[in-house]
């Protein structure tokens, strides 16, 4: 029997009209299903929120948002279900008591730690599944809560745990088998874990589409369906770009390469584990479930599509080190990044020329002034003998990335982006390519950015 996982998001649980679309498309899917859920959209940051002030010694305000959450919860299952079902009451208020008193605890301590947040954080999952199952049963499938703590084993880092492969297998098959072959529909909880000992993890933000990669892997299934409310990754953002499309399909690369430019569907990363073990990741949308949406594979075929999606990242600002004394000169860009680093600046792109006369980064804009300042010092003796004439900022800039896999081996598609945006006179500041040759990024100014978008989306999906 086909295996298949469903995960849905934040705004797929959150409304009585969006538990039906769950509980249709659920039941719509054949063989054995396991459901992953978020917390309701916006439940996490409430939770972070509540937690902060309880440390900062705000126990009131920490109060009123759980009894806040717990009303909207305890409203949200009354008007999916049209009546209040005793045993999803129950355990919300079971739930509601436990966060209480963690948050109390810390507002007495002022010390929140990561291993307490997560016990906090997990308040969201934990009464996000009893209520998606509950709709679920009371539309005829069979379905149970179950807790992922216990089931997803991680290691003890809290906030940013990683599973533990065999053991969560191992657990995952004696939880979840049974359970799928009484034709039950387990629906676990996203985001969250424990540790072998028992102790509550969190996976990292977003982490759910994590949970539901891993469980995926661990039960060997065939299909992970990301249910969110857009239908799949586009060729470009519609706001920017009209003929914007969905994509079909992407490889793995691909969506790497799009999220680091804020293309944010989906962290890939997240889905790694189950692209690893052969399983399509399809990206779909809770509300308009016919739509295709994008799968994303493993596969790196090329499939007649050159740049596949072109995509920009805004707010930047670029720095560039030049001076004639820098070419062969080893260990310069070192002492470049390492003052990067050094001042927690992180680096969005990097050019050198190869004459190496030059190497730019772009920056955070607003990191762009420290940065320059920081460099300066660095390099104060190289300035003053002129080995490096000046350390100039340009700003505000973006990058614009062109993307696909079709790019690698074929010849002309720089010169195509280049005349693309050279006839709209636009000036491109900067270049770099990976050796991958999946992506062509460029920076432009930042007035010219959007422009620059639909120019090379014109060029390519004609
Ligand atoms: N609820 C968690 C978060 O907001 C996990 C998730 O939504 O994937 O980060
Ligand atoms: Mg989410």
């Amino acid at each position: 029997m086909t295996r298949t996982v469903l995960k849905f998001g934040g705004t797929s649980v959150a409304s009585p009209a969006a538990l039906q679309r769950v509980a249709e498309i659920v039941k719509n899917t054949r063989g054995h299903r396991i459901v992953v859920v978020s917390a309701t959209a916006g439940t996490t940051d409430a939770l972070i929120g509540a937690a902060r002030a309880a440390e900062g010694g705000d126990a009131q305000t920490a109060q009123d948002t759980i009894l806040r959450l717990s009303d909207e919860h305890r409203n949200l299952i009354a008007d999916a279900l049209g009546f209040e079902s005793a045993d999803v009451l129950k355990e919300i208020a079971d739930l509601t008591e436990r966060t209480t008193a963690l948050l109390q605890s810390v507002a007495i301590l002022r010390e929140c730690t990561a291993r307490t947040l997560d016990a906090i954080v997990s308040y969201g999952e934990r009464i996000s599944a009893p209520i998606v199952a509950a709709v679920l049963n009371h539309t005829g499938t069979k379905a149970e809560a179950l807790s992922a703590e216990g089931l997803l084993i991680t290691d003890d880092a809290f906030g940013h745990a990683n599973p533990i492969v065999d053991e969560t297998r191992a657990r995952a098959s004696k939880e979840l088998d049974s359970r799928l072959g009484y034709g039950v529909v387990p629906v676990v909880t996203g985001f969250i874990g424990s540790t072998t000992d028992g102790v509550t993890t969190t996976l990292g933000r977003g982490g759910s589409d994590y949970s539901a990669a891993v469980l995926a892997a661990a039960t060997k299934a065939d299909d992970l369906r990301i249910y969110t409310d857009v239908s799949g990754v586009m060729s470009a953002d519609p706001r920017v770009v009209k003929g914007a499309k969905p994509l079909e399909s992407m490889s793995y690369a691909e969506a790497a390469e799009l999220s680091y430019f804020g293309a944010k569907v989906i962290h890939p990363r997240t889905v790694l584990p189950a692209v690893e073990a052969g399983i399509p990741v399809r990206i779909l949308n809770t509300f308009a479930p016919s739509d295709r949406g994008t799968t994303i594979t493993s596969n790196t075929d090329k499939d007649g599509s050159v740049v596949k999606a072109t995509t920009s990242l805004g707010g930047l600002g670029m720095i560039t080190v030049q001076g004639a004394g820098m070419s062969g000169v080893p260990g310069f860009a070192a002492r470049v990044f390492d003052t990067a680093a050094a001042e927690r600046v992180s680096v969005m792109m990097i050019s050198q020329s190869s004459s190496e006369n030059s190497i730019c980064l772009v920056v955070p804009d607003d990191a762009t002034d420290r940065l320059k300042s920081a460099l300066e010092r660095m390099f104060n003796a190289e300035l003053q003998r002129h080995d490096v004439e000046k350390i100039a900022v340009e700003r505000p800039v973006a990058i614009v990335a062109a993307v696909g896999e079709g790019m690698r081996g074929t010849p002309g598609v720089a010169a195509r982006v280049f005349t693309a945006l050279g006839k709209a006179s636009i000036n491109v500041v900067a270049i770099a390519q990976g050796s991958s040759e999946l992506n062509i990024s460029l920076v432009v100014m930042e007035k010219d950015r959007e422009k620059a978008v639909r120019l090379i989306h014109e060029e390519f999906h004609r």
